[in-house]
Formats: structure tokens, C-alpha cells, sequence
């Protein structure tokens, strides 16, 4: 692993130990050449293992024994660029605890608020080629004073090598910008950054990966305020805690969640709430995005703060990507913020804060960026030259170097031009940055996606084959790779949308699955969607929709809660649409299933953003209810008597109590659906992928239901389960396709 101080932390260890020979990087990781007696070079190598570098990743210790001399001393062998470049550059780092006590001990980096070392600080978002040398990054054009040029230079220094190294006389600055003018002494823009959070004002703060905005996270008025600027946008805020004991006080964590929010990787971790802060923060749901500090400037701030916790949000308008440009924050942010503070080293990688779940006692991936890009995904299979292109909505794309898959950082939504232009610039930096052509490319089947288009047009363009993968496919695939199977196993897919090969909206799957090629067992029922997207973000039409395809005109609508608040005009309208097909495409989306019982129980009618029904839904079930409703098993999977149960609980039970039983008949459908394929297909391995597996209830009470019936399950681990997951799962089938066209056309077509 480049960049997080691998190649010193050898040469120190070779110190101690007395040894001499060299360390270099090298494609295939790290060759380090030792000559000394075989007992001391046993010792060298166990020390390796103990003392290795946080960020450091170590698979596996060769060690080829071979009579050699002539060495005198230790070296590290200069980096060059090879023509098999390295494939692993270093995510970001948080500042690790040496640097912050240095911030008030090393005389030259008093306060300095881009300390670093060769254990922490920036790494992908600077840097522009390989290999990783400070030429090669966005610190090229500072020059190192004498004394950080001497540290870089003393091997025994823990700064020795460290390309982003800086004080407060040689590196870069922070410059605060408002109205009032500019201010470009440290001390006085945290003065100013922090009499403004208190006083419920807005701050555009550049992080490592992008602009965030700051405000007090306690104060209601300035959290709302920022979220009008914002442009309407709803979503639940991260929250940035001083520290574990203010995450305590508003939150429950547990070992493994605490683990996760301290680790180097720092992403915003999903909690159970325990006191609410600002009532704006979460917006009702009782969960909340903790993060803590991460960059020097974050932890300096806290100290002239009294506020346990300040709202920490990417800074964009609502759609857009995360803006990193110090130009671009004045004119977009300009009117957000009351203040924009930048700093003169430019990011080369945007990446948003990566968020994560605990499920199961393990990390999920909500969003995959800062911490975690761009480490790789080992392969069982060669995947050399293959571009996948992802899906639409939380795209990520990924590209093949050998047996790896190099994901890129969370993209966002392509139906947003930026995000699209975003999207084309980081296809083209992972191309320079990794060497990378491409020579065969996979997308979704989605024709209208953007980046189904922009596949097919750069393969065109650059006459090269071009594969479809069916969207669910790839999510099974994508749990699959990263598990490291290449078998046939129970697929189940319970997601939002996916485009079908039969012209519907596929979401609720239950396939039979290898890498190349499915079969479609069984499937959730079809039920049209009247408005087709509009469906999506108005959950209370998928509950018309499931009510009148099971119950037609039996029951009054008018008497159930969801409807009688609503456009009273607007029913027989649906209805309309419905039996007439018009604007009413047909879905098996999970996702719509889990709107629809949403907006039935009152929680969420129109969805303000991205998954407000579900995760509304998911935030009210109860605990230690095991009883569920009744559903039925046809061709497909029908819901009327679930539906049907749900209506009759609502006129005199609790909502937990409904949504928990809720949860727990998806649950059921899980196992008997597995239990079903199993009895027939004789697999026993169950593969849980998509978007609806995000819920936390519903993956640990279907993973729970499998194990007990001696199911192996398997889940996503180190890619998201929803769409920022599936460019995996595509790189992976194409590259069975990829072996077939180059085993089939007698010459190799992929290069
Ligand atoms: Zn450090
Ligand atoms: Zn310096
Ligand atoms: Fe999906």
C-alpha cells in the first residue's frame, strides 16, 4: 500500500534490528531485502506484522530465503514510474494522535492545521499520478522550508517521506472569505468560524474531499435556516461530535460502532438516537449520522466551541456534487453560507465523508468515498480492462487492473448534469491515475441511464466491445465477487428499481445466480406505479396502487388515514390511470412494497428525499416482536393478506408493533423463497444484496431466519448493497463475457 508509510516504517525496523538491504514498491506490493542471520530476520518479520502502520494492509508475508552480501546498509529504493503501475494509492487518512499532540509541542507547527506524517493526512484526494511523490500531488507547488526538507530527509523521522509534509512557515493556509471582507490569520478565522456557529450562522468549511457546511447542530433555527438555503433539501444532516462522550450523551453506540467512528477511515456512522439534538437535524427519523473530527482544523475548532456537536453537511446545492473548487464555493455557497473558508492546496479527487452501518456486527456501506477510495476489491478472476459503468442514482464506476476492482468514490445522481460531468472527469482520472484503458465495457440494460449512454458511446468511439448486465444480476454479483464466489447460489435482491428484460421494473427478486448468467425463480407481484416517478416520491399512490390491485372497489378508501388527508379528487384520478395504463408502469420493487406500507401507516404520504418511506418506516419498528402477517406463494409473491392485516392493525394497534411484523413478513418471504430453491436446486449458499438491504431490522432478521434454517449468507461487505455497489457486480460478469469473446474469436479481442 502506497502512501501510508510502509516503505519507512520497513527501513526503521530494519534499523533496529540492525539488518541491511533495500525495500521497494513494486506492482505486486512490497519487496523488502534483508541480509542477516535467519533468526533476526525472523524476528524483522514478526515485528512487520505487530507494528505495521494503521493504514497499512498486509494479506500475506513471502519470505524466499537466499544466501546473498555485498549490502552495506539499508535503503529505499527510489520510486519511478514502471510500466505495470501500482494499483494501490492510499484512501485519506484522519490525523492520527501524534500530530495532534504535536500541535501544541512541535515549535514550527504551532496550531497548524495541515500537520501530517507519514501515518495520516491527505492521500487520494491529492494526488494527481503515480507514483505517489510529492511532485506528483497538489502539494507540488509548496516548497519545503529547511526544516521540514530535513525531516523529509532524516529516516528516523516520523515525517520521513511524508509527501504532504508541512508547517506553518512552508505549507498551505486556510483564507476565510464573507462579506466583511477576508482574514488569512489562523487564529483569528477560528475566532471568526466559531463566533458564528454560535451565533447560528453558516460556515462553507473545505475538508480533504470537498466544501462541507457548518452550523451548531443544538440550534434549531440555524439548522433550518441551512437547510432553506440549501434548496429544500430534507435529507437527514451528519453531525460532527467533538468527541466519544458527546456521541454517547446523543447517541447509542456499541463496540463495533465505536470501533467504525474512530477508525483512520473516519465516516459518518448511522446511530440510534438516544437525545435529540436540533429537532432539524434528523427530521424525525431516529437515527443520526455521527462522524468525529478528522482533520486537525476540526479538532481546533471544538476547543473554542462549547457546542457537543455541529451539523457537518456536503457542500452543494441539493443534486450536485460536493463542490471542491475555492471559486466555485464563492459563487454557489455565497448565498448558503455566511462565510467560506478555504485553503490554497487543491483537491484533485473530490470525495464526500463515506457513510456506514453496523449490521450484523459488521460494516454496511451506505456511501463508499473519503477513507475507503480508492483501496481495491481482490478478485478471484482476471478482470484486466474492463470499465463498468455503474447504475444511475449513487453511481460509483469501477475498473479491472488484473485481479482487482479499484471502485471509484461515491459520483451521486446522473440525472444531475454536474454530477454527469463529474462523473465523465473521474472516469478520465482513473484512467491516468491507475494507467487504465479500456477494452471492454459493461453498463446497466437501463437504455435511458447516462451511463448506459455514455458506455455505449465511448465504446463506439473507441471500437471496443460493449456489454448489458441485468441490474440485479450485478448487485448479486457484487456481493459475490467481494465474498469471493464463483458458483451458482440463491441470489435475493430486494431493491428500488432495475430495468427487466420483460419491459417492467424488477426489485423484488429471487434468483438463481452465477456470474454468467440468472434465472428468475420467483419475483414480488407486479402492481403499476400511477405517475410512474412521481410513484416514487409520493408513496401514498404505491398504496392506492397495492390496496386497489388486491381489494379493487371492496373496501372505502376514504376511511383509511393515508388517503383521507389527501387531495380528496386525486383517487378516483389513480384509478383511472391505474385501469386505463396510462403513466403506470408495472414494478416487483421491494422498495415500493415497503412505500406503500409507509404511507398506510401514516409515516410518510409524499417523500421528501431518497428513501424518506422505508427508512421512516425501518426507524419505527419495535423490538422483541417476532409475529408476522400472512402473505401468499403463487407464481409470484402476493401481499393482499399482509395488506389485508395491516389495514385491520391500524384501526387499534401501535405502529411498532405493525411495522416491526411488517419487517418480519419480507423476512419470511426471504426464507421461504431460499427454503423453495434450496428443496430444488439443491444450493445452500444465499446471497442478500440491493437496496432494501440497507434496512438494518430486515437484513439481521433475514440473516438470523437463513442461519437458523443452516443457510451460508452472504452480504455486502466492502461495497455498498445499494446501486454505489453494482459497478462490481457488472465488472465481474463482463469478465466471463470478456473470457468467452477472447476464448471465441480465435484472436483476442480484449487486449
Ligand atoms: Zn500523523
Ligand atoms: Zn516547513
Ligand atoms: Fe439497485
Amino acid at each position: 500500500m502506497q502512501g501510508v508509510g510502509f516503505r519507512p516504517f520497513i527501513f526503521r525496523l530494519a534499523v533496529k534490528h540492525g539488518l541491511s538491504g533495500e525495500v521497494d514498491n513494486r506492482t505486486d506490493g512490497v519487496a523488502v531485502i534483508v541480509q542477516g542471520d535467519l533468526r533476526t530476520i525472523d524476528k524483522f518479520s514478526n515485528d512487520i506484522l505487530k507494528c505495521a502502520p494503521p493504514a497499512s494492509q498486509i494479506k500475506s508475508i513471502q519470505v524466499n530465503p537466499k544466501a546473498i552480501e555485498g549490502y552495506k546498509s539499508f535503503s529505499i529504493v527510489k520510486s519511478r514510474v514502471i510500466d505495470d503501475l501500482i494499483t494501490e494509492i492510499s484512501p485519506d487518512i484522519a490525523v492520527c494522535p501524534d500530530c495532534l499532540s504535536d500541535l501544541s509541542a512541535d515549535t514550527g507547527r504551532l496550531n497548524y492545521p495541515f500537520i501530517n506524517c507519514t501515518n495520516c493526512g491527505p492521500r487520494f484526494s491529492i494526488i494527481s499520478r503515480l507514483p505517489y511523490d510529492r511532485a506528483q500531488t497538489s502539494m507540488n507547488g509548496f516548497r519545503m522550508c529547511t526544516r521540514c526538507s530535513a525531516e523529509y530527509n532524516d529516516i528516523l523521522d516520523r515525517r520521513f517521506h511524508a509527501q504532504p509534509i508541512a508547517c506553518n512557515e512552508c505549507g498551505p493556509r486556510y483564507l476565510l472569505r464573507s462579506t466583511s471582507g477576508e482574514i488569512s490569520d489562523f487564529d483569528k478565522i477560528l475566532e471568526e468560524i466559531a463566533g458564528q456557529i454560535v451565533a447560528g450562522k453558516t460556515v462553507a468549511l473545505k475538508g480533504t474531499g470537498g466544501y462541507f457546511l457548518v452550523c451548531d447542530a443544538l440550534q434549531n433555527e440555524a439548522v433550518t435556516r441551512l437547510r432553506d438555503k440549501k434548496h429544500r433539501d430534507q435529507k437527514p444532516f451528519a453531525v460532527m461530535f467533538r468527541d466519544i462522550a458527546s456521541v454517547k450523551e446523543f447517541c447509542n453506540a456499541d463496540r463495533n460502532e465505536l470501533k467504525e467512528l474512530t477508525s483512520w477511515r473516519r465516516p459518518v456512522v448511522i446511530l440510534r438516537q438516544k437525545k435529540v439534538l436540533a429537532e432539524s437535524v434528523s427530521n424525525g427519523l431516529r437515527t443520526t449520522g455521527a462522524i468525529l473530527p478528522y482533520m486537525p482544523v476540526h479538532y481546533l475548532l471544538f476547543r473554542l466551541l462549547k457546542t457537543p456537536a455541529i451539523v457537518m453537511t456536503s457542500g452543494n446545492i441539493s443534486g450536485e456534487p460536493i463542490i471542491t473548487g475555492d471559486a466555485e464555493a464563492s459563487v454557489k455557497l455565497g448565498s448558503v453560507a455566511d462565510s467560506i473558508v478555504g485553503y490554497n492546496r487543491e483537491i484533485l479527487n473530490r470525495v464526500d465523508d463515506s457513510v456506514v452501518r453496523v449490521i450484523n456486527g459488521g460494516i454496511s456501506l451506505i456511501r463508499r468515498s473519503r477513507g475507503f477510495v480508492p483501496r481495491p476489491v481482490d478478485l478471484a478472476l482476471d478482470a484486466e480492462g474492463i470499465l463498468a459503468m455503474g447504475a444511475e442514482e449513487k453511481n460509483s464506476f469501477c475498473i479491472g487492473k488484473g485481479r482487482q476492482a479499484i471502485m471509484s468514490q461515491y459520483t451521486g445522481d446522473l440525472k444531475d448534469r454536474e454530477t454527469t460531468c463529474f462523473y465523465k472527469e473521474s472516469i478520465g482520472r482513473f484512467s491516468e491515475l491507475f494507467s487504465f484503458s479500456p477494452a471492454f465495457i459493461a453498463a446497466d440494460l437501463h437504455p435511458d441511464y447516462y451511463s448506459t449512454v455514455y458506455g455505449k458511446e465511448l465504446a463506439e468511439r473507441m471500437k471496443i466491445p460493449f456489454t448489458g448486465v441485468q441490474h440485479h444480476h450485478a448487485h448479486i454479483a457484487s456481493c459475490m465477487a467481494e465474498n469471493g464466489l464463483d458458483e451458482k447460489v440463491i441470489g435475493i435482491s430486494l431493491d428500488g428499481t432495475g430495468f427487466g428484460t420483460d419491459g417492467r421494473i424488477w426489485g423484488g427478486e429471487f434468483l438463481i445466480v452465477d456470474f454468467e448468467d440468472y434465472f428468475r425463480y420467483t419475483h414480488f407481484d407486479y402492481v403499476p406505479m400511477p405517475g410512474g416517478e412521481k410513484a416514487v416520491t409520493e408513496p401514498w399512490r404505491m398504496a392506492f396502487s397495492y390496496m386497489f390491485k388486491y381489494f379493487g372497489d371492496t373496501i372505502d378508501y376514504n376511511k383509511i388515514p393515508a388517503f383521507k388527508s389527501h387531495n380528496p379528487g386525486s383517487l378516483p384520478l389513480l384509478k383511472e390511470m391505474i385501469i386505463k395504463n396510462i403513466n403506470s408502469p408495472e414494478s416487483s420493487g421491494a422498495g415500493r412494497l415497503f412505500d406503500a406500507v409507509s404511507a398506510l401507516a401514516g409515516l410518510c404520504t409524499i417523500s421528501r428525499f431518497d428513501s424518506e418511506a422505508p427508512m421512516r418506516l425501518e426507524s419505527s419498528t419495535g423490538s422483541g416482536i417476532e409475529s408476522y402477517y400472512p402473505y401468499t406463494f403463487g407464481k409470484t409473491i402476493i401481499f393482499a393478506d399482509t395488506l389485508k392485516g395491516i389495514i385491520v392493525d391500524l384501526y387499534d394497534k401501535e405502529i411498532p408493533l405493525i411495522s416491526a411484523k411488517f419487517h418480519n413478513t419480507v423476512s419470511r418471504v426471504v426464507l421461504e423463497a431460499a427454503e423453495r430453491i434450496r428443496n430444488e436446486a439443491g444450493l445452500n449458499k444465499v446471497v442478500l444484496s440491493g437496496g432494501v438491504f440497507q434496512n438494518k431490522y430486515l437484513l439481521e432478521k433475514s440473516f438470523g431466519l437463513l442461519t437458523k434454517s443452516k443457510f451460508e449468507v452472504f452480504t455486502n461487505r466492502l461495497v455498498p448493497a445499494n446501486d454505489g455497489g453494482i459497478s462490481l457486480g457488472q465488472l465481474v460478469v463482463a469478465s466471463k463475457k470478456a473470457k468467452y469473446v477472447s476464448e471465441h474469436s480465435g484472436k483476442n479481442n480484449i487486449n
